[in-house]
C-alpha cells in the first residue's frame, strides 16, 4: 500500500475542498427561491404556506412536483418557485391515488 506523505495529503484535501465548494456554489444557483405570499399569482391563487383546509394540502395536490417528504417543493402552477408542502392555493386539485 502507498504511503501518504503530509505533502500529497495537503494536496488532496485542498483539491477536495475546492470540488466541494464549487459543488456548493453550483448547488444554490440552481436552488430555486420559496414562493413569497406577496407575489402576485400567489396572491390571486390566496396562496399560504399553512393550509387552513381541511385535507388539503400542496402535498397532496396534483400540482407539486419533487419528492414526498421535501418541506418545499417545486409546484407548476407556479413555475420556478417552491412552495410549502403544508401550503394551500385556491388551484389545489386533490392528487389522483
Ligand atoms: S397548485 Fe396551489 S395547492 Fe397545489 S401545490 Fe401548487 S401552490 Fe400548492
Amino acid at each position: 500500500m502507498k504511503s501518504v506523505n503530509r505533502r500529497d495529503f495537503m494536496k488532496i484535501t485542498g483539491s477536495t475542498l475546492i470540488g466541494l465548494t464549487l459543488g456548493g456554489v453550483a448547488l444554490r444557483a440552481q436552488a430555486q427561491e420559496q414562493l413569497s405570499a406577496d407575489d402576485a399569482t400567489a396572491k390571486a391563487l390566496n396562496y399560504t404556506p399553512a393550509s387552513t383546509v381541511d385535507g388539503a394540502k400542496c402535498s397532496n395536490c396534483m400540482y407539486v412536483q419533487g419528492a414526498d417528504g421535501e418541506p418545499h417543493r417545486p409546484c407548476n402552477i407556479f413555475p420556478g418557485k417552491l412552495v410549502n408542502a403544508n401550503g394551500w392555493c385556491s388551484a389545489w386539485v386533490k392528487k389522483p391515488g
